[in-house]
């Protein structure tokens, strides 16, 4: 009987004990073949009975449109399926950097990791970059050397390359049998038996004379490496005496949990060579939850820390780590349970929003399909439709203990793109369909620019924004461009002067008579728009002086320049007259408006643009090409400082000149390079560039 059909009937749920589940996310470089891989562990155990293929979009994990349009994974993907009575749940991840926030939850709720490196292509920025996150992570971690049967495909030179570049702890548990086209299966070092074949049919044999050697030394290191974790046995193995494969067995599923090695496996996800063998080792060596032990909660009654345990009997605590909407189920919540058991048709606390939620019924999600389970317990992985208030990184759990489980670290977007809806109706329709886009992905956000008059999508890369984009269209409907947001410009004056204005309309019927003087000055910059006065013998009514207020400030909303707002001059109105008929409000109201105008032709107006505070972090070798780069931005360096192998550079640049800069950066460092940006102040704009400004502005207006 099915370990899922088992939670239906309820009864014997307490059977899939947290030992016997392994969380496994896949990592790699886009295009290694973590689908692929994914789709192969799943005819393995016989979910599926057909292969699907990444080029044919029918893999069961990348089955989104956007996906399968540019064979690229965009969403994680939960592939939970059985072996040797575990239950497995696999996370697929996209490669693609713009959906490293995909990568984070994945890594947030496994307890093991396997990074796939191409045996063509080695260790890519990609693969260091996973590399780095498994480490932060501080996960448990296995390699797979995947398509072993492609032409060039070179495993020892691969294995070289990983050891060079990302450490050399990952040592070998397999070596390939043939390579490229005749790749047949692999050597594992602990049993030092060979297996060939494809799936599951897998057939014992000798291990080839040509690698007896290599299959000596190497298990030899790995050997050395593993009994590290036990006194007894290093003092017997220094002695010369045997260690069975069961002690060594031991040993290795420690030296993984406490990450001193990193076995590294090899095979053909799209021949379905030795994958298989890479899931035995998954169930034999990764750590289950169980293994892994309590993690850290806070109990939101008390304010304490507390350590949850990972068993089923003990209040509930999981981890919301996705949220899709989806047109026709509507909102589906992604779970980790951390501790206690969850129910389907149930109450839960959301200890984040102080709320209680009904939990309906509970499902595994393989893919796009969902089956129906009674009960998840501590460690599993599962979702539930319709929550109300519930966003990813909240906690559900028990009312009576509240826990907030540590959230997940996404991160900050980087690039702002302009969404110009192509019609009315799409304009009306965005204001409740972007929040729901922003629901899904953590690393999405919607900025509302009212001085610019434009709603910014902020994101991680361009891929990411069109693919929300394309999302907006494909699931609601909603049509939009998108565009390099507007720069905020602002106009000021340079120079303190006087301007008067008379409004003055007296011919046949009620009049209009308004007359005032301002003085203009400039003030520092970031000191905003004051307006004062010192009118003394009521040359303007004390009841006219707001009307001469309103007027300025309305003026000010666009200067003489190219129509932007003015800021940073104090106004001072100091005289005027008035008549004692014809003067109204709305006559003081032009007359300082158009005194405004005036004074600030006569002031020397120039033009101020924003500038930012960026901290650009890039390794050592890609600092002169950075630095290079920006000063063909206009930017100015501050300062840098070194910080393992990277170096740290802080400078100012104008807004105009580095909105892009999350591409740039990118191209520039191959994706190595990571940067923050905030708004520092304002600054006057050259005038050869102003012109430029002033003229495109004042031809598109
Ligand atoms: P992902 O981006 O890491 O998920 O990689 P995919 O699984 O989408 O694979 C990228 C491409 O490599 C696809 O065209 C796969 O068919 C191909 N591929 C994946 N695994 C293998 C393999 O073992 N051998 C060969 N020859 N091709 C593979």
């Amino acid at each position: 009987m099915s370990l899922f059909s088992k939670c239906k009937g309820c009864k014997s749920v307490h059977h899939l004990d947290s030992t016997k589940i392994r969380n496994v996310v896949l990592l790699s470089h886009s295009g290694a073949g973590k689908t692929s891989l994914g789709e192969a562990m799943l005819f393995c155990s016989g979910v599926i009975n057909r292969l699907g293929n990444v080029a044919d979009g029918t893999t069961v994990s990348d089955y989104d449109p956007a996906e399968i349009k540019r064979q690229i994974s965009i969403n994680l993907s939960v592939l939970p399926y059985e072996w040797r009575n575990c239950k497995l749940n696999i996370i697929d991840t996209p490669g693609y950097p713009d959906f490293i926030g995909e990568v984070q939850a994945g890594l947030r709720i496994c307890e093991g990791a396997i990074v796939v490196v191409c045996a063509v292509s080695g260790v890519e920025v990609g693969t260091e970059q996973v590399w780095g996150y498994v480490s932060e992570a501080n996960l448990p971690c296995f390699l797979f050397v995947n398509k072993m049967d492609r032409e060039n495909a070179n495993f020892f030179g691969v294995l070289k390359d990983i050891q060079a570049k990302l450490s050399v702890k990952c040592l070998p548990m397999q070596l390939p049998i043939g390579s490229q086209k005749d790749f047949q299966g692999v050597v594992d070092l602990v049993k030092r038996k060979g297996y060939v074949g494809t799936g599951t049919q897998l057939r014992e044999v000798e291990i080839p004379s040509s690698l007896a050697e290599d299959v000596a030394s190497y298990r030899e290191k790995l050997v050395e490496a593993v009994i590290e974790v036990d006194d007894e046995l290093i003092n017997r193995y220094l002695e010369g005496g045997e260690i069975g494969d069961d002690e060594l067995y031991r040993c290795i599923k420690e030296a993984v949990k406490q990450r001193k090695v990193m076995p590294v496996f090899v095979g053909s996800a799209l021949k379905n060579i030795a994958v298989s063998l890479l899931v035995d080792a998954v169930v034999d060596h990764l750590p289950s939850p169980a293994a892994c032990g309590a993690v850290k909660a806070t109990n939101i009654a008390t304010g304490a820390e507390e350590t949850v345990e990972p068993v089923a009997d003990a209040p509930l605590s999981a981890l919301v780590f996705k949220t899709v909407n989806d047109p026709r189920v509507g909102k589906i919540s992604y779970f980790r349970v951390y501790s206690g058991t969850i129910s389907s048709n149930s109450q839960a606390w959301n200890s984040e929003k102080g709320t209680a939620e009904r939990v309906g019924q509970l499902f595994v999600v393989r893919g796009k399909t969902q089956e129906p389970v009674a009960q998840l317990v501590a460690g599993d992985v599962g979702a539930v439709a319709k929550l109300t208030v519930t966003a990813t990184g909240d906690t559900l759990c028990a009312r009576e203990h509240p826990l907030k489980l540590p959230g997940i670290n996404f991160p900050q977007p980087v690039l702002n793109m302009a969404v110009h809806p192509k019609s009315r109706a799409d304009l009306d329709k965005m204001s409740t369909v972007l929040p729901k886009l922003c629901e899904e992905d953590p690393t999405l956000r919607v900025q509302r620019e009212v001085d610019i008059g434009e709603i910014l999508l902020c994101g991680i890369g361009e891929t990411h924004l069109e693919v929300a984009a394309e999302r907006l269209s494909s699931k609601y409907g909603v049509e939009v461009n998108l565009g390099l947001p507007k720069v905020p410009y602002r106009e000021t004056i340079t120079v303190p002067v006087k301007a008067e204005y008379k409004h003055k309309k007296q011919t046949g019927g009620h009049g209009q008579y308004g007359h005032v003087f301002l003085e203009l000055e400039p003030l520092p910059r970031g000191s905003g728009f004051e307006f004062t006065e010192r009118v003394v013998g009521g040359a303007v009514p004390r009841n006219y002086i707001p009307a001469v207020e309103k007027g300025v400030n309305e003026a000010k909303a666009e200067g003489v320049l190219a129509g932007y707002p003015v800021v940073d001059i104090r106004v001072t109105l100091y005289d005027g007259s008035s008549h004692p008929v014809d003067s109204s409000d709305m006559s003081f109201k032009i007359a300082g408006a158009q005194a405004l105008k005036k004074g600030l032709a006569q002031g020397q107006p120039v033009l101020l643009e924003p500038v930012v505070n960026m901290t650009i972090t890039v390794p050592e070798s890609f600092t002169g090409d950075i630095i290079g780069d920006l000063n063909t931005k206009r930017a100015r360096v501050l300062g840098m400082r070194p910080a393992d192998g990277f170096n740290i550079i802080q400078a100012q640049a104008p807004l105009a000149e580095v909105l892009r800069y999350a591409i740039d950066l990118r191209s520039l460092t191959q994706g190595r390079g990571t940067f923050t940006m905030e708004f520092s102040h304002y600054e006057e704009v050259p005038s050869q560039i102003a012109q430029k400004i002033i003229t495109q502005r004042n031809q598109s207006q």
